[in-house]
């Protein structure tokens, strides 16, 4: 039963994955990295990486190293524990930090595409996207597809044994992408084509709006696709359809897919029954809960390349919302893991600035009660990484104040 699956899970971890060195990356001379990897009893694991002579050293939750495979990642990271949560109407967020190129679609994903160079205008829809999938083996799926399948096989075991039965629970599907501070539905992506050829051609578009519930007190994107799905393979076709329009997008918005989030967000409404007059149950209460999966922006401070007489290009104003976005998050997750660990005074989160940046704001709901957090720390062992690599460890390690 669901209760027997209920292990003690921890509110906000924090897991390292390390990819192996590209085939390219050897042939070009790259060595491994400086970095010593424990990857411990599975249960906790440690990093260690020199620099200018001290020895930094870094606990996290789980460390996952190069040669691990995805279901060895799934396994490590324990998400099977929080999609349970996200079962019995717990919210939970999981996501992928690093530098571009260091595994995050991987991680999330793990779906390879094939790209479609017609000379057509792009014309994409959620049905018969221009990208195709090839076919990917079960084994090689990243997070998000087995979260959905996860989910779904618990959705099936409520639905079995509630007697509303299919009625007792309903899952939607929206995916999103957020570039420069504005939104777009990866679902419904016919909506904007307009604006991001309009983009691609430099010209300013606009994306969707993104507004405040006031009743139910979250914000909450305009005109955003909810496709209400009945099995995880329905979810998935949505889901590959997202994939694929993004990559269209790209192209047409002339950027590269590493400077924008990805949001799928799974909404789960779970209906309790109350006995009707006639001794049939009916649908009472409804309880809503959210698993929010986010293949973030490349991590990578490409401020420094930035010429300072163009601070109103848009290459610069991409950064910068990049940088402002991932250090709202981490001072949202750090937030978190302070109430967890009892540092900060019983319910109270202290000032976070959710709403400094679009990706905190619309994941205030799931990050703000009780709710759980996974991240994936992604990075590339290798000796050009190191730096980079510094960075994003002491990101993880102060976001969870390990
Ligand atoms: P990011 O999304 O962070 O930019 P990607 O997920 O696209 O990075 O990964 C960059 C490259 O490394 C891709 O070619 C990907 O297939 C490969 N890669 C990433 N993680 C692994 C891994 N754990 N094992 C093997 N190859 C990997
Ligand atoms: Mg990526």
């Amino acid at each position: 039963s669901l209760h027997e699956l209920d292990q003690s899970v921890p509110a906000v971890q924090v897991c390292v994955r390390l990819r192996p060195l590209l085939p390219w990356e050897r042939s070009e001379g790259y060595g491994p990295s400086a970095m010593e990897i424990n990857q411990g009893d599975g249960k906790d694991g440690s990093i260690s990486l020199k620099e200018d002579g001290r020895s930094r050293h870094f606990r996290f939750n789980a460390v996952i190293s190069p040669e691990c495979t995805q279901q060895e990642a799934w396994d490590l990271s324990r998400i099977e524990a929080v999609v349970n949560k996200v079962a019995m109407g717990f919210h939970a967020t999981v996501f992928a930090y690093g530098q571009t190129g260091t595994g995050k679609t991987h991680t999330m994903e793990g779906y390879s595409y094939e790209h479609h160079n017609g000379s057509a205008a792009p014309s994409v829809s959620a049905a018969r996207p221009r990208v195709k999938a090839k076919s990917t083996p079960p084994e090689q799926l990243g997070v998000v597809p087995r979260a959905v399948m996860a989910l779904f096989d618990r959705v099936e075991a409520i639905r079995a044994r509630d007697s509303l039965g299919a009625q007792a629970c309903v899952v939607r599907v929206s995916f999103l992408q957020i570039y420069n501070e504005k939104i777009f539905d990866l679902l419904n992506p016919s909506l904007s084509v307009s604006q991001r050829e309009a983009g691609g051609r430099g010209e300013d578009f606009s994306g969707l709006r993104m507004r405040w519930d006031a009743l139910k007190r979250h914000f909450f994107v305009e005109n955003l696709f909810q496709n209400e799905c009945n099995s995880a393979e329905e979810a998935l076709q949505y889901y590959q359809a997202g994939i694929a329009n993004k990559h269209v997008a790209s192209t047409a918005m002339n950027v590269a897919s590493s400077r924008s989030h990805t949001l799928m967000v799974l909404t789960l409404l779970k209906r309790e029954g109350t006995a009707g007059p006639d001794g049939s149950t009916e649908p009472s209460r409804e309880v809503v809960s959210q698993l929010s999966l986010v293949d973030l922006a490349g991590s990578e401070r490409t401020l420094a390349t930035v010429n300072t007489s163009s601070k109103s290009s848009t290459r610069f104003q991409e950064t910068v919302n990049v940088n402002q976005s991932l250090f709202v998050l981490r001072r949202v997750i750090t937030a978190l893991s302070k109430r967890d660990k009892g540092t900060e005074t019983s319910g109270q989160v202290g000032h976070v600035p959710y709403r400094e940046s679009k990706l905190t704001s619309l994941l205030q709901n799931s990050l703000g009660g009780s709710s759980y957090l996974i991240m994936f720390a992604c990075l590339a062992a290798s000796d050009k990484h190191d730096d980079e690599n510094l960075s994003t460890l002491q990101y993880a390690s102060q976001a969870a104040s390990i």
